[in-house]
């Protein structure tokens, strides 16, 4: 249908595809008288006149219904790369279209999206890219229409020749004639410019000398196409000129053949300097490569990928994102990201990552999400803020990978380690039952001694009231000592241990030593206890560092047994170095040899006979689940020190809150 009748008188034509009425009408107003519009019903029908060389557009426009406009443009600019496209396209689909045009090969510079969101202002651009585009053609038709008659003027009529060359002078084109070999006869003023040499030196030299040697076949090519060709006006070529210095510079070179007076043939030489598009088009092509290789690489890669603007809607997902989410791109693209949330983690998190994000900072951080399925994963993320030339963040981009299965292999490890913790700690107990039955059996005879003489002052003729109540007192106070050595054993015999909370390790070295008391007093070894520091605070779990205490001070007792009694000494000594608190429990026995040095942490490694062989494993898991570590220090044959060190805290406010949260 032809909204109106086409005149190409008119500055330029506009083709239209698949555009409404509503559009059509809106658009004629826009343009007025100066743009002729056609609109054809669909895209069939402009590939016919592609295909059949008939489409006269100075520009087109395709219709929201339109499928596959990108192919559409492809088709026109396989024909003509300058025909400016515009696409309209709802609003929300500009930008995914944007990008598909960017990454489509064969394209011009002059496609782009039009959101219908500003259908008001398009008839600006069309008639400004119409007019654009009608004169370039006018100036080619024109040229073409010109030649055959130039060549019969200067037959016929020489001094309209000369009165043509004069004109020729004030063009905004650079001529040159040549000779059937190349070699140059004249050229006018501008092509003296654009060629950088004097018109009047001109003559004589070879016109492909002024193009660089690579595309010098290629001028060639042009010349002897044209001599052999039926039509004037052949297709525009842009070839390299000879470098003068760094500068490159990009000519398009149309050639004509021409008869000159006696009939001598030649060639007509339309100069023009393009160098500043085509250096725009080889920019955004190498962009387009950058732009390509990048997207094959995100497409590719084995993490996940999203890319949002700035208000966290999705604009790009790779693979990875569709096998690990289960979302499709389709179904992906277009959505805010909350969709991906799962509800378990708080506002607090979210507020942090949008605080970093939007400062420009990079984010990082493990994210509990929810897949298509209903699946909650773990994802490990990075997030990376992009920004334009002028400083403004554009676009996030999150790269990520799925950890569910590694916190569910560390969970199981820990709740394993935990286990041995616990089953050692029990050993530990069994091996010190006789010393905590030696403990307990002393405040349990003071009870029954303070039981049976308060029986007898009850049974006594005059009762001494003050004594009565001193006895009862010294029972409570021993029931209390007895039940104190129960809740020790308690704490210690529990399962899970406590949770981690800020501790001072001296209060746990005494507690362990008080422990090991009563098995010390037995086996003769004295102990001492060096605090070199008034506190040394760490965040732990009091219970694992206490058994961690305890196996090391019955390693070194052990040491010790077979050594003479009056040497039989333990040395606790703690003390904070530049690594963070160090404790070390150093022993009088008979040091480790070689073998047994290689081996220690070796689980079920023992050289005792009634060992189990995993104190020193298991001791070194715990310090190492408290980001310490745990080594022999020193090792002689008149004893061995065994040190562990934890990093250090300082109190602060917050520590209570931290506190809290681990016990969580
Ligand atoms: P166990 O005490 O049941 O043998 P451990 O893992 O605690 O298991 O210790 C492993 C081995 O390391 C001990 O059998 C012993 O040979 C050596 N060892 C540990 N502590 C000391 C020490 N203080 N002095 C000498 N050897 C030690």
């Amino acid at each position: 249908m032809l909204a109106t009748p086409l005149s190409y008188q008119k500055q330029g034509v506009l083709t239209g595809v698949g555009l409404n009425d509503e559009v059509v009408s809106n658009l004629r107003k826009q343009l007025g008288n100066s743009v002729a519009c056609e609109n054809l019903a669909s895209e069939h029908r402009l590939n016919d006149q592609v295909e059949q060389g008939t489409l006269r557009a100075d520009a087109i426009l395709l219709g929201c219904a339109v499928p596959k406009p990108v192919s559409v443009a492809q088709k026109v600019h396989s024909f003509d790369k300058t025909i400016p496209v515009l696409i309209l396209s709802e609003p929300d689909r500009c930008d995914e279209l944007r990008q598909s045009i960017m990454f489509a090969p064969l394209l011009g510079s002059v496609v782009s999206p039009w959101s219908t969101e500003h259908l008001d202002q398009v008839g600006v651009e069309v008639r400004s890219a119409v007019e654009r585009h009608h004169q370039r053609r006018n100036y080619l038709d024109s040229i073409s229409s010109v030649q055959p008659s130039i060549s019969k003027l200067s037959l016929t009529q020489p001094e309209l020749g000369h009165y043509l060359g004069q004109l020729l002078d004030q063009a905004p084109i650079g001529v040159v004639s040549t000779n059937a070999l190349g070699e140059i006869l004249n050229i006018n003023r501008r092509a003296s410019t654009i060629l950088g040499v004097r018109e009047k030196e001109a003559p004589g030299l070879q016109l492909s000398e002024f193009f660089s040697k690579k595309d010098r076949p290629r001028l060639a090519n042009q010349l002897m196409r044209s001599a052999v060709g039926q039509h004037f006006g052949m297709k525009p070529e842009v070839l390299q000129s000879q470098q003068s210095g760094s500068r490159v510079r990009y000519l398009e070179t149309t050639v004509s053949r021409i008869v000159y007076r006696a009939g001598k043939r030649g060639y007509m030489v339309i100069l023009q300097d393009v160098t500043a598009r085509e250096i725009a088009e080889l920019k955004r092509q190498h962009v387009e490569g950058y732009m390509r290789s990048l997207s094959s690489a995100l497409e590719q890669a084995a993490d996940s990928v999203m890319i949002t603007d700035a208000n966290r809607v999705l604009e790009f997902v790779n693979p990875a994102f569709e096998k690990l989410t289960g979302y499709t791109k389709e179904e992906a693209i277009g959505k805010k990201t909350y969709f991906l949330r799962s509800g378990t983690q708080d506002s607090a998190f979210y507020g942090e990552l949008w605080e970093t994000i939007r400062n420009g900072d990079v984010f990082r951080g493990v994210f509990v999400n929810r897949k298509k399925d209903g699946t909650v994963y773990h994802e490990e993320k990075t997030i990376t803020p992009i920004r334009n030339n002028d400083g403004e963040i554009t676009h996030f981009i999150s790269t990520g990978h799925d950890i569910t299965q590694r916190l569910e292999s560390e969970a199981i490890a820990r709740q394993r380690q935990e286990e041995s913790a616990h089953a050692a700690r029990l050993s530990t107990l069994g091996e010190m039952t006789s010393g905590i039955a030696h403990e307990l059996s002393q405040p349990l005879c003071a009870i029954t001694t303070y039981a049976q003489t308060c029986k007898r002052i009850i049974n006594s003729d005059a009762v001494e009231l003050d004594k009565l109540a001193y006895g009862l007192d010294q029972v409570v106070k021993q029931a209390q000592l007895a039940g104190n050595i129960f809740e020790r054993l308690r704490t210690f015999s529990r399962k899970g241990g406590e949770p981690k909370r800020l501790i001072n390790i001296l209060e746990v070295v005494d507690e362990a030593v008080s422990l090991m008391e009563s098995e010390l007093n037995r086996k003769k070894v004295s102990v001492e206890v060096v605090k070199e520091v008034d506190q040394a605070l760490t965040t732990a779990d009091p219970v694992q560092i206490e058994q961690v205490l305890l196996n090391l001070m019955r390693n070194g007792v052990d040491a010790m047994e077979s050594g003479e009694v009056s040497a039989r000494r333990l040395t606790l000594t703690v003390k904070v170095t530049k690594q963070g608190i160090k404790v070390s429990v150093k022993d009088t026995g008979k040091g480790c040899d070689d073998e047994t040095i290689d081996r220690l942490f070796e689980p079920f490694f023992t050289t005792k006979t009634s060992g189990l062989g995993i104190g020193l494993g298991i001791s070194e898991s715990i310090i190492h689940a408290h980001d310490g570590r745990l080594f022999l220090d020193q090792n002689t044959p008149q004893g061995a020190t065994f040190s562990f060190v934890l990093p250090e805290q300082q109190e602060q406010a917050g520590d209570r809150t931290m506190e809290q949260e681990n016990g969580r």
